[in-house]
């Protein structure tokens, strides 16, 4: 599943090729990802304008378009963007093609995505999902003080409270588990448990996961030391990594060295 560093990263290379764009062609046949549902209704309302920002925030990106139109598109499970040759023949994940020109130079833009959890909006106004979010940790920074308000609302195990989207946006289940095995702090805590040290390691251990995430994702390394590696030693010190279920996720932890606030 895409995480915020993912995002960010689609959100950027839009930026750079549809910034300035005026979108000329709509190919949008799948009802189950648009809204409008209706693929000609989706595809009247953007034929015509002119892309003049590409916004993220948490896992959710807003294309701001002139005209007071705005797109939002959230990836989903296996959500994409690729840039395309405009008559390169459909690929089959692909949900969505926007055909653009700027100045001479004509491109597309297309969507794909498998499993289609992922949603394509057009909306005049700002949509709940994107107004319920919580600060994001990339744009608004992660300020200690300001979680450790949030955290103490909360009763439940500080990972399913670290990956609510109202709380922090764009915090999934890799970044909890990793900035928490940093923190050195147990998922299944309780979060109005933790004490300023504990919360200001957590912020310490998403913003080395998100920084180490941006550094390296582009070029497809990036080093997990507990996720997805339950069974496995623990890379700091050397105890069995476990694995219990919070909030229906699979959560990797530590048990020797990620210590439990009740
Ligand atoms: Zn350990």
């Amino acid at each position: 599943m895409p995480e915020i560093v993912d995002v960010e990263i689609v959100r950027r290379h839009l930026q750079r090729r549809m910034r300035g764009a005026r979108i000329v062609g709509v190919h949008a046949t799948d009802a189950y990802v648009l809204r409008p549902a209706s693929p000609s209704t989706f595809r009247r309302a953007l034929v015509g304008r002119t892309v003049r920002d590409v916004g993220r925030r948490g896992k959710w990106l807003r294309l701001e378009l002139d005209a007071g139109l705005l797109l939002f598109s959230h990836l989903g499970m296996t959500g994409d963007w690729a840039e395309c040759e405009p008559r390169a023949p459909r690929e089959r994940a692909e949900r969505a093609r926007l055909d653009l020109s700027r100045g001479r130079r004509a491109t597309s833009v297309r969507y794909l995505d498998a499993r289609r959890f992922g949603r394509l909006i057009a909306s005049r106004q700002d949509i709940p999902e994107w107004t319920s979010l919580g600060p994001d940790p990339l744009s608004d920074g992660l300020d200690a003080r300001a979680l450790a308000g949030l955290l103490a609302r909360h009763r439940r195990a500080v990972k399913e409270v670290l990956m609510d989207q109202t709380v922090l946006a764009g915090i999934g289940n890799i970044l909890a588990t990793e900035g928490l095995w940093i923190a050195r702090i147990d998922p299944r805590s309780r979060s109005d448990a933790l004490s300023a040290a504990d919360v200001r390691a957590v912020v310490r251990g998403l913003r080395a996961v998100i920084h180490r995430e941006l550094r390296h994702k582009p070029a497809g390394a990036f080093d997990l030391r507990v996720y997805g590696r339950a069974g496995r030693p623990c890379p700091r010190c050397g105890a069995t990594v476990a694995s219990v279920t919070l909030g229906g996720r699979a959560s990797a932890f530590c048990p020797g060295c990620q210590a439990r606030r009740r």
